[in-house]
């Protein structure tokens, strides 16, 4: 029986091992820390249960093709519903829009709040979606560099139609374009951060990420999104894969150019051990999988140079109160989008006046928070790191946020926080290799990231494949997904 290793257990790892599994190969897992799932994990404090990384889950279907890959009903491993609610913006002007799924309703309670003509955002969608349906079978559904993808009709269509998709205009100045609101355009520009990046360098290509969101829906799984992580572990346990949790691996064993197995390091730094395969599949960074994984390699200079995605500053409070104007994401806009993204990737500072981010699970599962309390998921968008003083960052934005909170929800915030953690770019690559904490692997601020991107093949190493946020096709759960299925279908097809 043919052996592959991966290495890491984030999503793409766990949905990697499952389609290896499927393809008969005996799969081992290595993963370092003490529980599967990566960025997508949970904790528990003092009553509250916090889901620590994704909050947005959008295209389910990723996920339940994994148990029907295997004749499974995934209705018995993983459920989830769909959101009516899909987001409460607010403004610092104290104005409030609700989003809602249906897209007829969302047009016409659009066009009365920013006063656009309900034809020019309909327009705006179905281009949308027609963006994501020309681009995703060659940019998101397979690898850009294998010969095959570009020998495609779906690829020849696409490379057709790429005068009409916004490709070398920044996302702001498409929605600007389009729409004279500059609340619409700021509502608009927020897609680019769904993978770490600006709208003001970033591709309108980009444009595609609403009809995703408001055409297909959003979703949230009944156990919290540490549902999706713990569901595909289990499931995977149950068909045969094999983990080490609490095992690092310390090195890529390659002769002769071609990967033979891994080296191993249990927690306690000093029982070490090789596991060879025939296979090896990196699930962790790629920036950390060729600076640390491959000493013989000299890591490749875009690997090393390409700009990180945004990272994150996340305060998980448990709140003595409830909140009816919040549902389960609620954004409370920045007065200044563009030096918001200034600060963050020109300057590499944690914007003045941030965006906030709020995510309430307990909203949708009421267990997630003590009776007449509320689990809060505060997060802005902060710069991967680069040596700055986050301590300070921490309390600074701290009061920030606190302080527009309070003004614009009319509260004491900081009489009603019960509890507290925090995680940000430090501790998240501490947790999950990601190198300097960025959320998405590399962002899409150029119009040659995709093609910059990890591929899913090594190109120096025979038998070695990356699939997760940093490889090919990007970062985010649904892109994780077809990274892990795209690296599966090249091993497939290459045995
Ligand atoms: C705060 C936050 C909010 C986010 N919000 C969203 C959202 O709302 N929606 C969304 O879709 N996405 C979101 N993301 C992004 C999403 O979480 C990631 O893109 C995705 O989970 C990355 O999965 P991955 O497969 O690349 O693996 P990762 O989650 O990065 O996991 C890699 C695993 O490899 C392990 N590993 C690394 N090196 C080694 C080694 N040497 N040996 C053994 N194990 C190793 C790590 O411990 C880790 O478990 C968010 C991320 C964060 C942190």
């Amino acid at each position: 029986m043919k052996k592959a290793i991966v290495i890491g257990s984030g999503i793409a790892g766990l949905a990697c091992s499952l389609r290896l599994q499927k393809q008969g190969y005996l799969v081992t897992v290595i993963e370092k820390n003490s529980y599967p799932g990566g960025k997508l994990h949970s904790i528990n404090k003092k009553g509250y249960r916090f889901d620590m990384g994704p909050s947005l889950f959008t295209m389910p279907k990723l996920v339940t093709e994994l148990f029907e890959l295997f004749d499974e009903n995934p209705d018995t491993y993983f459920k989830y519903k769909k959101k009516e609610v899909v987001c409460h913006y607010f403004w610092p002007d104290g104005s409030r829009f609700t989003s809602v799924a249906n897209p007829k309703q969302w047009v016409s309670d659009a066009s009365i709040f920013f006063n656009e003509k309900a034809s020019k955002l309909e327009r705006y969608l179905k281009k949308s979606a027609l963006k994501y349906k020309v681009t995703a079978p060659l940019f998101i559904e397979n690898s850009l560099h294998e010969l095959k993808t570009y020998l495609s009709w779906k690829t020849a269509y696409a490379l057709l139609k790429i005068p009409n998709l916004d490709i070398f205009k920044s996302l702001d100045h498409y929605n600007k374009s389009q729409f004279k609101s500059v609340k619409l355009q700021q509502f608009f520009n927020r897609f680019a951060t769904y993978n770490g990046s600006s709208p003001y360098q970033a591709s309108a290509v980009l444009s595609m990420i609403p009809s995703l969101e408001m055409l297909q829906g959003t979703y949230f799984p009944y156990e919290g999104m540490q549902a999706i992580s713990q569901s595909l572990y289990h499931f995977a346990e149950e068909k045969g894969v094999q983990f080490l949790l609490e095992h690092k691996v310390t090195e890529i064993i390659c002769k002769e150019n071609k990967a033979t197995g891994v080296q191993i390091q249990g927690l306690n730094g000093v029982e070490s051990s090789v596991i060879h395969a025939d296979i090896v599949v990196s699930n962790a960074d790629v920036y950390h999988t060729y600076e640390h994984l491959l000493p013989h390699l000299k890591t490749p200079k875009k690997i090393k140079t390409q700009e990180r995605s945004s990272s994150g500053l996340i305060f998980y409070w448990g709140i003595r109160k409830e909140f009816s104007e919040l549902d389960l994401h609620n954004i409370f806009f920045s007065e200044n989008y563009q030096k918001e993204f200034e600060d963050i990737f020109e300057h590499q500072r944690a914007p003045e006046d941030p965006t906030i981010y709020i995510n309430i699970s307990s909203k949708e599962k009421a267990t997630d928070a003590p009776q007449g309390c509320e689990n809060w998921f505060v997060m802005i968008n902060v710069p991967a790191n680069s040596g700055q003083d986050w301590a300070l960052i921490r309390e600074k934005a701290k009061e920030q946020i606190i302080k527009k909170l309070n003004k614009l929800l009319h509260i004491q915030l900081e009489t009603l926080i019960e509890t507290e953690e925090f995680l940000d770019p430090i501790k998240i690559e501490e947790n999950t290799a990601a190198f300097g904490g960025a959320l998405y692997g590399t962002s899409s601020n150029n119009t040659q990231a995709a093609f910059l991107r990890q591929s899913n093949r090594s190109k120096h190493i025979k038998n070695l494949f990356f699939c997760g946020g940093s490889a090919h096709p990007g970062g985010g759960i649904p892109l994780c997904l077809h990274s892990a299925k795209i690296t599966a279908n090249l091993i497939e097809s290459q045995s």
